[in-house]
């Protein structure tokens, strides 16, 4: 617990906004995406710059107070808050300045991919973000970063060039390939384990205007339009990034009436190239069927990073489980059309992403410490309803579907998509027994207590003595 004369030190030197319970905005900055979360700490540091960073980490570290990273608050685990301690919010830092002659972004820890996207784009650049634009630059790319941009530039991670962190002990360190190499190799990928990043400094790709959306067709169609999409897909070029996604079409009236409402499958994505070879490749896809409704058009890529944001409106009851897939079978297609024609929530997303055949997997398996980059498919259910008396149906539709698929996962699961019930061994499986074990040496030096640890936590290895 963090006492009132505790508080007031930290008030006492520091620029940004504390939250204690009681105060008004203190329920609106503990609620996160996921509202299954429900926690109530002691403390609320909304940090305006590095310094209160700094300052908030040493509050904690010299009182031994639990300590929560936030960004956006979108973990999934919900991780971004903690009962009783203190949570470092970062979501005031949304400064970013674009250096257009080098092509590269250096970004505050608190911006969303809607912001940066935003900032790049009058400059007709972008860096890979997420497949939504409300995602956090800093969760997402510690931990990977898959997005639209993955098949041709790869992980956000991979375009990661520098990142100002606050460590453990309160020095303020760059990690880079030439600055603190090991730090650097560990962020890319451990998460939040290492220390709070204030700022990232990105590399940004020439876009600018993409050939993006989606087409949507009968969910009892599904299994077929799957199948179509999948050996479309894996013959498209790298400028091509597409997902399938089972979802119901939003109870919004001002919709489409065929669709509103209606379980359907999308097959959509982002053709970042010219716009006539987009175009001209895209065309077979939006032909196929016909579909019940074509949404593909040029666009900035500014508003394809935001074009899949209406599927995943935050303040739903959420449950995820995950897997990478090695290939994707015709049976594996089968058992989630099967399972989606009995979803319980007009809310869930079941989500196939096609993101390897890329640039992804161009980046050596060791360079840093993001694990798995081989496997093509990553498999996801996002499940969200509003009724808490709805809770116990959905977790087990999922953990059903979860379990059906374990024929045709592949080893090892994206970090960042597991929840917050996933346990140790799951972690492992994020990153493979060589990486995990070098992160928890890396741990050992860089937050030997733990300091950071509501996260995908990877304890620091143990201190071997010699028995003499
Ligand atoms: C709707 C939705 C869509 C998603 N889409 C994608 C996607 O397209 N691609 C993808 O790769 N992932 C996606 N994700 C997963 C996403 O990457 C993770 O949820 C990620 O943790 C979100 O990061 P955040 O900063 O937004 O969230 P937060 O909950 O604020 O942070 C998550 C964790 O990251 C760590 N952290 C955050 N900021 C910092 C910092 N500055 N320094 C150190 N540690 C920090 C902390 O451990 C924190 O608990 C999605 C999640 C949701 C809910």
């Amino acid at each position: 617990m963090i006492s009132a004369s505790d508080a007031r030190d930290l008030r006492a030197r520091f620029h940004g906004e504390l939250l204690a319970p009681g105060d008004a905005g203190y329920d609106a900055a503990r609620a996160v995406f996921n509202a299954m979360i429900d926690r109530r700490p002691g403390l609320i540091a909304k940090c305006g710059n590095a310094d209160d960073v700094v300052e908030a980490v040493a509050f904690a570290r010299e009182r031994g107070i639990l300590v929560s990273i936030r960004c956006t608050g979108h973990n999934i685990g919900g991780f971004a808050v903690c009962d009783d301690g203190l949570v470092i919010d970062l979501s005031r830092m949304r400064g970013i300045a674009v250096d257009a002659g080098a092509s590269t972004v250096r970004v505050e820890a608190g911006c969303n991919w809607g912001d940066v996207a935003d900032a790049l784009q009058p400059h007709g650049l972008a860096v890979p973000g997420g497949f939504v634009s409300v995602t956090g630059v800093s969760g997402l790319t510690l931990g990977g970063g898959l997005g639209w941009l993955v098949r041709k530039y790869g992980l956000s991670l991979d375009n990661l060039l520098s990142a100002d962190v606050v460590l453990a002990d309160g020095r303020r360190v760059t990690a880079s390939a030439t600055a603190n190499d090991d730090l650097f190799w560990a962020i890319r990928g451990g998460g939040g384990n290492f220390g709070v990043v204030t700022t990232f400094e990105f590399q940004a790709h020439p876009v600018g205007t993409v050939v993006a959306g989606i087409v949507l067709h009968p969910a009892a169609k599904a299994a077929e339009a799957i199948r179509t999409w999948r050996d479309f897909d894996a013959r498209s070029p790298e400028a091509n990034t597409q997902g399938a996604l089972l979802f119901h079409f939003p109870e919004d009236p001002s919709g489409p009436p065929p669709l509103v409402g209606r379980p359907v499958v999308g097959l959509g994505g982002v053709y970042a190239g010219p716009i006539e070879d987009g175009e001209a490749l895209l065309r077979p896809l939006r032909e196929y069927g016909p579909p019940l409704a074509d949404l593909f058009q040029p666009m900035p890529y500014s508003a394809a990073q935001r074009m899949a944001d209406f599927a995943f409106p935050a303040g739903l009851l959420g449950y995820w489980k995950s897997g990478y897939l090695a290939a994707l079978s015709d049976r594996a297609i089968d058992v989630i059309a099967d399972f989606f024609a009995r979803v319980p929530s007009k809310q869930t997303v079941v989500v196939i992403e096609h993101n390897g055949d890329g640039a992804m997997e161009r980046v050596a398996e060791g360079a840093t410490a993001f694990g798995h980059r081989g496997w093509p498919y990553n498999f996801v259910v996002t499940s969200a309803w509003k009724d808490p008396a709805d809770t116990e149906r959905n977790i087990l539709w999922t953990r059903e579907l979860f379990a059906a698929m374990q024929p045709y996962l592949a080893n090892g699961v994206y970090v960042n998509y597991l929840g917050a019930d996933e346990g140790a061994d799951r972690v492992l499986a994020a990153y493979g027994p060589e990486k995990h074990a070098r992160l928890a040496a890396l741990k050992r030096k860089y937050d030997p207590e733990n300091l950071f640890r509501m996260n995908q936590n990877i304890a620091p290895a143990a201190v071997v003595r010699s028995a003499t």
